[in-house]
Order: structure tokens, then C-alpha cells, then sequence
């Protein structure tokens, strides 16, 4: 009988939120266990971080040095290297001091700033490491684990749709939180139109899940393919928002993404511009 794949879930920081999409399996965890052997996941009550394994799991983003050596480390131990979440792919929430002046808020944060170790920027798993696969969301969800790990077991490279949540949404036949519709529909679905909406440049997977509920998407998925910021940044102003505004929900999960950055700077001048006038 074949040995059975090894894995590891490493965190780094994060909010632990993505490594529940494999404690939420629940019975079906012990049916992975049948398939799997997992040797380190301390969430779980596995610990044995230096093992060598087949894939590894990261969730979270490198923020210390102590975080370099341990990804480093974590890359040559394991074959395959693979992110859960926006945290880990792009940095997250936490990312957002890579925007502003991080010593400044240590010290507004912090009484004693002076035990606090943490590079100055917050940053991605791809930064210092060769990444395999990417598992998107904020938090990603058990479904997306089952499928990568069962493509993997099948020995086939796991998928990640680069389509845009629109199509999800459409394909569901939701009414647009986005677009102007007068009068019709429930209070609910009334009170939620015209919301600022980043379906349009955010990759599906989802389901279109917060515009199912009449939300916005606030786009933790990452960019889709062909996606369009700076266009969707203008049909906000449409909407009334202030560029800062619109530069904090272009910016709030993906800062790290050059196409958000260079929207989000451009509506920065933008309100610059309009400011001076
Ligand atoms: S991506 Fe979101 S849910 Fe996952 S660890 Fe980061 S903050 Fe938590
Ligand atoms: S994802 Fe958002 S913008 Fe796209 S169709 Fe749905 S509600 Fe409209
Ligand atoms: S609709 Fe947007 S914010 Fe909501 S889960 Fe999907 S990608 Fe994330």
C-alpha cells in the first residue's frame, strides 16, 4: 500500500479564520484522515513544524524575521507550497500599515513599542518564496480546501477561476446592488441598491456570496482577470463616493496589488485636484 500524502497547516499572522475551512470539515476531516496523513496543524493538536511533507498549508502573512526564516524553512521541507487566504496571497487587513507610517502606529498603539519585533511591511507568502497554488478568500472555505486537495490527491493541478463575480451573479439571476433599478423589488433588495459593489474586478469562486444577501462584494477573493479598477473606481464617484472613500474600499484586502495601488493613487489626486479648487 502506497504511503499516504503528508500534510502541514502553518500559520503565520492572521486571524486563524482560513485554517477553520479545515476544522469546519468536521466528520469529512476524518474521512481526509483515511487519505492524509496530517503530521503538523496545531489548531488541530499536531505539532511537528520541521516535518518534511508533500503540501503545506500557510495561512497568514510574513511580518517578523523570525516569519522569513520560518518560510524559508517551510519551503524546502515541503514539495508543494500553498496559501489559503488574502492574508497569505497578498497580505490581508494587516497589510493595510504597509500604507502608512508603521513605527508611528506602534508607538500610538503600543505603551512599551520598544518590545514590539515586526518588519516594517507586512507582506505576502510570495514575497520570499516560490508559491505553488493560491486558495483566495477572507476566509477561504472548506469547499475551496476539498477541491484542492482532492485534485492533488488525483494528481491533477488544482483550478482557481479568474472570472470576475459578476458572472456568478448574473448566472444566479440576482439584481445588482450596483446598478440604478427604480422602484421594484423587496425593501430589502430596495435598501440595498446602489452599493459599491467590487464583483466587477474580483475573481469568482464564491458564488456571488454577499451579493446573494444584498451586499456588496468587498472583494476578498483578489483580482480577476482583465479587471478594471480604475474604471470601476470612476463608476463610483458615480455613485457619490469621495475618492478617499473609494481609495479605502479599492485598497481594504489587496493594498498589495499594483493595479488597486495605482487606482487607489490616482483617486488620492484625484481628491487632491478637487481639493484645491
Ligand atoms: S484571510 Fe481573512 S479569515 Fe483568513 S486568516 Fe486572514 S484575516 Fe483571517
Ligand atoms: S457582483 Fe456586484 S456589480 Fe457584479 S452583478 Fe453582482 S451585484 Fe452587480
Ligand atoms: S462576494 Fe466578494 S467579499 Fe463576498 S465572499 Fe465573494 S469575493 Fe468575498
Amino acid at each position: 500500500m502506497m504511503d499516504k500524502p503528508r500534510i502541514a497547516v502553518h500559520k503565520f499572522a492572521s486571524c486563524d479564520g482560513c485554517q477553520l475551512a479545515f476544522l469546519n470539515m468536521g466528520p469529512e476531516l476524518l474521512e481526509l484522515a483515511n487519505h492524509v496523513e496530517i503530521v503538523h496543524f496545531v489548531e488541530a493538536g499536531m505539532v511537528a513544524p520541521d516535518a518534511e511533507v508533500d503540501i503545506a498549508f500557510v495561512e497568514g502573512s510574513v511580518s517578523t524575521e523570525e516569519d522569513i526564516e520560518r518560510i524559508h524553512a517551510i519551503r524546502k521541507l515541503s514539495k508543494q507550497v500553498i496559501t489559503i487566504g488574502a492574508c497569505a496571497g497578498s497580505g490581508g487587513l494587516q497589510a493595510l500599515r504597509n500604507l502608512a507610517d508603521g513605527e508611528q502606529w506602534l508607538n500610538e498603539l503600543y505603551p512599551q513599542p520598544q518590545y514590539i519585533q515586526s518588519l516594517n511591511n507586512t507582506h505576502p507568502v510570495k514575497d520570499y518564496i516560490k508559491v505553488d497554488f493560491e486558495v483566495w478568500g477572507c476566509p477561504v472555505s472548506t469547499q475551496q480546501i476539498k477541491q484542492v486537495v482532492t485534485s492533488l490527491l488525483l494528481g491533477a493541478s488544482p483550478l482557481q477561476s479568474k472570472d470576475k463575480i459578476c458572472l456568478e451573479c448574473k448566472r444566479q439571476q440576482r439584481v445588482c446592488t450596483l446598478v440604478t433599478i427604480p422602484t421594484t423589488g423587496t425593501p430589502k433588495e430596495l435598501e440595498n441598491r446602489q452599493k459599491a459593489c467590487l464583483g466587477p474586478i474580483t475573481a469568482a469562486g464564491c458564488g456571488a456570496l454577499c451579493p446573494s444577501v444584498g451586499r456588496a462584494c468587498y472583494g476578498c477573493y483578489g483580482l480577476a482577470d482583465n479587471a478594471e479598477p480604475a474604471a470601476l473606481a470612476r463608476r463610483f464617484e458615480g455613485l457619490g463616493l469621495v475618492s478617499k472613500a473609494i481609495a479605502q474600499k479599492l485598497l481594504l484586502f489587496h493594498s498589495h496589488e499594483d493595479a488597486l495601488r495605482r487606482a487607489a493613487e490616482n483617486m488620492s489626486e484625484t481628491q487632491e485636484a478637487f481639493n484645491g479648487q
